[in-house]
């Protein structure tokens, strides 16, 4: 749900404004409000953006920033619509709300066409569908599911009603582990190459891997024999900007590099990940580079703009995109300084636009399955 509160300044006014102009205004408003204010951002977002957020972060950093801060009354973020939705619903999570005296804390979205086209994968129709389908073959009370945390609040609330869980792509060895000891298989969504890539390195065949298609009758077809050999059933959903790393790009660069080291987000293809040295969440792939020796080379295969930043951040080493390819996530591109400008001189005048708020049976379930996301490392 999201709702645009009558804006105190029209946006038309903002469209147009020079980046320099737009910036030193952020700014203004921000200090007139204080720490009343909030300004989170992901590192895929635009390099004028982020230099104005009061922190940083992956998704998994960021959502525990909005779960931890008690000081906020409003939240600007600079991501993606299901990073403030979880911001939402953490921020806004009964304890919290008992003690603002049930203020709630809204959530903007600055340009609310910020999406993720790996979230749109899977909806909540085809998940129930899926899950009425699988207890056909096999008891769904075996099975936990597991959304990435790139996915609708309702996906989210489907796993906390489930006794299921959330994951990021740094802590997703730690779910399906937590998964496991609970019951004996796991339904995860909506990102294949995330799910497929982590049980891989738990030694899970892939023939225990089947891949559900939303799109095609009889079990996402598949034989009703493979659903019952399974342990990880995975959902037929990418992320198109880390398909553009391929694995003739790591050999590629390792003729020319011999040296080279090279590190990939899990939501690349398995046939990349295979190659690489390491898999890694954005901050761990921020961490290794960091701790690495001066001189070292490095190709990364996540998104160009986190890329570039650490190549300028790390002049004493030697930093690649794995890829010629732009590699740039354009929904999350929409969050621009005029957009971010125009909901911060908002709220300063007392008008919260583009507020992201869950529906409050969903956030309740979602919230389930988002603790135990927190709990596991
Ligand atoms: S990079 Fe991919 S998964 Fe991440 S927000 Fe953009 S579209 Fe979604």
């Amino acid at each position: 749900m999201n709702t645009v509160e009558k804006a105190v300044f029209d946006f038309s006014d903002y469209e147009s404004l020079e980046a320099a102009v737009a910036s030193e205004r952020v700014q203004r408003a921000r200090g007139e409000m204080g720490r009343r204010l909030l300004v989170l951002g992901h590192h895929y977002q635009r390099d004028e953006v982020i230099e104005l957020a009061d922190l940083r972060g992956d998704s998994y950093k960021l959502s525990e920033l909005a779960a931890e801060n008690r000081e906020c009354r409003a939240i600007v973020f600079c991501g993606v619509h299901f990073m403030a939705e979880t911001a939402d619903i953490l921020a806004n999570r009964p304890e919290r709300l008992a003690e603002r005296g049930g203020a709630r804390v809204p959530v903007i979205l600055p340009d609310l066409r910020a999406g993720c086209s790996l979230a749109d994968m899977a909806d909540g129709a085809q998940v129930e569908r899926c899950w009425h389908e699988l207890a056909d073959v096999i008891d769904t009370e075996d099975v936990t599911p597991i959304t990435y945390v790139n996915s609708s609040a309702e996906l989210k609330a489907f796993c906390g009603r489930h006794g299921g869980i959330v994951c990021t792509s740094a802590n997703a060895r730690g779910a399906l582990e937590w998964a496991f000891s609970q019951r004996e298989r796991v339904l995860f969504f909506p990102d294949q190459h995330l799910g497929r890539n982590t049980a891989r390195a738990m030694d899970i065949p892939l023939k225990q891997m089947p891949l559900w298609d939303p799109g095609l009758d009889g079990f996402g077809g598949n034989p009703a024999e493979a659903i019952r050999g399974s342990r990880v059933i995975l959902w037929k959903g990418y992320c198109g900007v880390h398909q553009f790393f391929l694995p003739g790009d790591i050999d590629r660069l390792r003729e020319k590099y011999p040296d080279i080291k090279v590190i990939v987000h899990p939501e690349c293809m398995m046939e990349v990940a295979d190659r690489a040295d390491a898999l890694g969440s954005t901050g761990r792939i921020i961490s290794e580079i960091e701790q690495s020796p001066p001189g070292t080379r490095w190709a990364v295969g996540t998104e160009r703009r986190l890329v570039e930043r650490l190549r300028r951040e790390h002049p004493d080493k030697e930093i690649h995109l794995l890829s010629d390819e732009p590699c740039i996530c354009e929904t999350m591109s929409m969050i621009d300084l005029p957009h971010l400008c125009w909901a911060v001189e908002n709220l300063a005048a007392g008008a919260a636009v583009n507020v992201v708020e869950v529906e409050p049976q969903t956030a309740r379930w979602a919230l389930e399955a988002l603790k135990r996301m927190l709990e596991v490392k």
